[in-house]
């Protein structure tokens, strides 16, 4: 369980390949402490995690760290509070209903919250995100909120066998990045690419990777 070097090592240096300024979000759910902590010493800053109560334990344990906290998973409106108080980015936002409590719990002291706009891109049923054609209106309610700051997007296409399904998804993503950075010019963010496929979300425009197992190991 403990998180190996050498892979993380291999996986930068491919993600710094691939493409200049790409952001890699460790993935580190279901990880104890201690693995983040040894990739934390290799310079590895901003951790995703999908679970909120998960997230606390490993973000007390690491309290002594600077590190940066993303919450990747799906939102429960009942954790929006501990959401704004302890994490850096929200990359799940699916729903207009989530942005006032994120907002009015946000502290005054902190940055605002940083969010993403998960898109079902690829219409599964058992996903969470909302429809491509209800981006635009959740952007306007994130950038009228003042506690919150509109990033981009995020998705987690459908795993295809076949490539080229994934990269038509991850293609269909960038469009849509690009026609809503046309309406919003400050966001910089399109979070899409894990372990099996981040290269090809990269070639088709990914500013962020979110990798777990092949920074980890396989997960248990
Ligand atoms: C688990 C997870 C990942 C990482 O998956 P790997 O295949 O382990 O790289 C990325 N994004 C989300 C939303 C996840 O839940």
């Amino acid at each position: 369980m403990n998180a190996l070097p050498e892979s993380h090592a291999a996986v930068r240096q491919s993600v710094l390949a691939a493409a200049r300024d790409v952001r890699l979000l460790a993935v580190s759910k279901t990880r104890p402490a201690t693995a983040l902590r040894a990739l934390a010493a290799q310079g590895q800053r901003a951790f995703g995690e999908n679970y909120v109560q998960e997230a606390l334990a490993k973000q007390r344990a690491l309290v002594d760290l600077d590190l940066e906290w993303h919450l990747i998973g799906p939102l429960q409106s009942n954790k929006c509070r501990e959401v704004a108080l302890h994490f850096d980015w929200l990359e799940s936002l699916d729903r207009e209903k989530l942005i006032a409590p994120l907002d009015r719990h946000r502290p005054a002291d902190r940055a605002p919250l940083n969010v993403l706009i998960q898109v079902n891109i690829d219409d599964e049923d058992s996903k969470s995100g909302c429809a491509p054609e209800d981006v635009s209106a959740l952007a306007a309610a994130v950038t009228a909120a003042p506690r919150l700051q509109l990033r981009g997007l995020m998705a987690i296409p459908a795993p295809h066998a076949d490539p080229s399904q994934r990269r038509a998804a991850f293609r269909r993503m960038r469009a849509l990045f690009d026609a809503l950075r046309a309406e919003h010019p400050d966001i910089d963010t399109l979070s899409m690419g894990m372990s099996d496929d981040f290269e090809l979300a990269i070639a088709e425009g990914a500013t962020e990777v979110r990798i777990g197992s092949a920074l980890f190991g396989p997960r248990e």
